[in-house]
């Protein structure tokens, strides 16, 4: 894996001015985050943390008051790296009237990476990717609301990205539909693409993120490796054993701490109990993330580079 980051974000930071009332809104505080190739980076965040708004400045949709982004090694963002990027927003705009097929032709034709058979391929291909083969030929006007998710995820891959910038791509999806996407996310990272998502989806988060980037009222709690962070809450270990004679029944020894934990293995073991199995009990990303909403955060900043240093 290259060492190089497919995007450098540093000392990111936006105030809104309202309109009318002329009111300062300081969406973005200091926002520093690395992406890496092949790894999946949750981006996570309460409502109005910040998400939508360091997406925008990603892509120059807004622009930052300070700091510094980073593509491919190469300041700015350059045509050159836009052909590389793919981008589902959060409320995408659809031209209602194209075919599934066309509206897929019509953003691979956009990036110039892709054209004429070789892009109808890749269209067809993705349409079945995303299980849409079927209303390939269909106006998107009649398509679902997560038939038209399914769709925009197509979009962003069209132009096989290095790097591709997802939006909330879970919302509006049943529970099949939110498995399919998290296989096509692993898919595509297993191919070499870093995939960067926001996403209100903890479990989801959680079961595909090798790396995490927490933001809180525009400023960064936590950018690391997940495991790292769910091992910041330690909820002990429990023992299960069973006394010499193998039919008694399994018991469960919870346990505090590792000397603990060694000390109640050898008590178990002189009694003659034999260990079947030590199970870590780990906290959820939903947990810590309720933790990060409702208490001092200082903790995991504290961590922050550290557990970044760790994960890499
Ligand atoms: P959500 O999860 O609800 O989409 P978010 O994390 O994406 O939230 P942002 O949309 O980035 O949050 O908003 C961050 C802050 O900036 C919020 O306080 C929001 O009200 C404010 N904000 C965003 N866009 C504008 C704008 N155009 N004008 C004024 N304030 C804005």
């Amino acid at each position: 894996m290259s060492s190089t980051p497919v995007l450098q974000v540093r000392g990111l930071k936006k105030t809104f001015i309202t309109p009318f009332r002329r009111l300062r809104v300081p969406a973005l505080k200091k926002i520093d985050f690395q992406i890496y190739a092949g790894e999946i980076t949750g981006f996570l965040g309460a409502n109005g943390a910040g998400k939508t708004t360091t997406i925008k400045c990603l892509l120059e949709l807004a622009f930052p008051d300070a700091g510094e982004i980073t593509y491919f090694g190469q300041k700015g963002l350059s045509l050159e790296s836009k052909a590389r990027i793919g981008f589902l927003p959060e409320r995408p705009y659809f031209y209602e009237h194209l075919t599934g097929l066309e509206f897929l032709q019509f953003y691979g034709q956009l990036s110039g990476r892709l054209r004429g058979s070789e892009l109808r391929r890749r269209a067809e291909e993705l349409l079945e990717r995303v299980k849409l083969q079927h209303a390939g030929a269909r106006p998107l006007r009649g398509y679902s609301k997560g038939m038209l998710q399914r769709i925009g995820i197509a979009q962003a891959l069209i132009h096989k990205p290095d790097f591709v910038i997802l939006d909330e791509p879970m919302t509006g999806l049943d529970p099949d539909g939110r498995f399919e996407v998290r296989e096509i996310i692993r898919e595509v990272a297993q191919q070499g693409t870093a995939v960067f998502f926001s996403s209100h989806l903890l479990p989801d988060a959680e079961q595909l993120c090798r790396r995490l980037v927490i933001v809180k009222k525009g400023e960064m709690v936590f950018e690391g490796g997940t495991h790292e962070l769910l091992d910041q809450v330690q909820r002990g270990w429990v023992i299960h054993w069973r006394s010499v004679d193998r039919m008694s029944e399994l018991k469960s020894q919870p346990v505090a701490n590792l000397v603990d934990l060694q000390l109640q293995i050898d008590t178990i073991r002189k009694q003659g109990g034999q260990i079947e199995d030590v199970t870590r009990m780990r906290a959820s990303l939903e947990e810590i993330f309720m933790k990060i909403g409702f208490e001092d955060s200082a903790l995991l900043k504290s961590q922050q580079v550290q557990s970044h240093e760790v994960a890499r």
